[in-house]
């Protein structure tokens, strides 16, 4: 594409060490991992060298890695397979910022299998207050789930403090590290977490692989069934091209994430700080601080967001009013509601997300922009 594509949290391109590395496994290495020749278990191999490289990523162990189809397959088996795995207890906590792959299973739990739900709330920042989120926590809790970075605001949560909580109740947590991947460390045992859900597209490989990992022995109720692949955890012939191209970005991200992770964060805040200063009422939403390195989410009040989307883009800059995921979508985002913004203003906002190959330059050119499709979205209003 021309002009610059600041929609990185709604996906990204693959890499092109990404798809090098895949490539063998769609042609000539095309084997079933479960068929007993030569060209299955030269896939076999592969898919289980793929696995190995995720578990050093999230600092598990391979038998801990399950490979899904996405962030939401692995978000459904997380909530839905934890909870109806549990022996006892049918209360979940969850927030009520997560994405929609956590909030439709949860919702799906309370409908048909008669779970309660609490939705711990947050702060005008997106935080989690560790004190409302224990004080949540009940002896027949079944399942926390709290996401580590927020896709639409990048509010990063105090997961390692969170999940501790629940643990001293003996209450399971699964984060959703789905936009976190490649900018936050994923050591699961320093988050302390049981399960911890990545995705993909987000990182560099293509659309349609994620993995869950899900601690040792932890009771998990399958939610495909079929033929027991995934050590019976997830049924379907396993996509082992998407499994290397996962395990080739979780590489390139265990090798670059702390370098791109310094360097965003310095673009992100001269951005942040050029549009705020060039675009008068603009807000910045979520956490000052506490964010991804690769997100920054704004408020203009007296425009309207999807506008303000078709005026960057007339300017060459691709961004987004929120999560793609809920796209076609015509709701205020339930993120900035809950954050305790009005509908009105809700409805202004206006999502800029990057890769690490972004320059700061590149980025603190692109506030004049930004000020000028406020500017005239306002005229338009008036
Ligand atoms: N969780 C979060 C936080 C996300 O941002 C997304 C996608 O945007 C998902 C889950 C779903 O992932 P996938 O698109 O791989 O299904």
């Amino acid at each position: 594409m021309t002009g610059l594509y600041l929609d990185a949290a709604a996906t990204s391109a693959v890499r092109r060490e990404v798809l090098e590395a895949m490539w063998p496994y769609l042609t000539g290495d095309f084997g079933n991992p479960s068929s007993h020749h030569a060209v299955g278990e030269s896939a076999a191999r592969a898919l289980a060298a793929a696995r190995a490289t995720v578990a050093e990523w999230l600092g598990c162990r391979a038998s801990e890695v399950v490979f899904t189809s996405g962030g939401t397959e692995a978000d459904n088996l997380a909530v839905k397979g934890i909870a109806l795995g549990a022996p006892r207890g049918r209360h979940l906590v969850t927030t009520p910022i997560e994405h929609e792959a956590v909030l439709a299973s949860v919702d799906y739990l309370v409908r048909v299998h008669g779970f309660e739900a609490t939705f711990v709330p947050v702060g005008r920042d997106g935080l989690v207050s560790p004190a409302d989120f224990a004080a949540a926590l009940r002896p027949d809790t079944t399942l926390a789930s709290v996401m580590l970075a927020n896709n639409e605001v990048g509010t990063v949560q105090p997961v390692a403090e969170l999940a501790a909580s629940a643990h001293a109740l003996g209450v399971p947590f699964h984060t959703d590290a789905v936009q976190a991947a490649g900018w936050l460390p994923l050591d699961v045992r320093a988050l302390g977490v049981d399960a911890l859900s990545v995705s993909g597209h987000k990182l560099g490989a293509p659309k349609g692989i994620g993995a869950l990992f899900v601690r040792g022995r932890l009771p998990l109720e399958p939610v495909l069934h079929g033929g027991g692949q995934e050590r019976g955890r997830r049924s379907g012939t396993e996509n082992v091209a998407g499994a290397v191209a996962l395990a080739t970005a979780a590489r390139l991200a265990m090798r670059d994430r702390e370098a791109n992770a310094a360097h965003a964060t310095t673009a992100r805040d001269a951005f942040t700080a050029a549009v705020l200063a060039q675009t008068p009422g603009a807000e910045l939403t979520g956490h000052p601080s506490s964010r991804l390195p690769g997100t920054a989410s704004f408020v203009f009040p007296g425009t309207n967001g999807e506008t303000v989307l078709l005026e960057l883009e007339r300017r060459g800059i691709v961004s987004s009013s929120g999560s793609a995921c809920a796209a076609g979508s015509e709701d205020a985002s339930h993120v900035l509601l809950a954050l305790g913004y009005d509908e009105d203003i809700a409805r202004t906002a206006v999502r800029f997300s990057w890769s690490p190959d972004i320059t700061e330059a590149d980025l603190v050119a692109v506030a004049p922009a930004v000020a000028d499709a406020v500017r005239e979205v306002r005229g338009l209003a008036s």
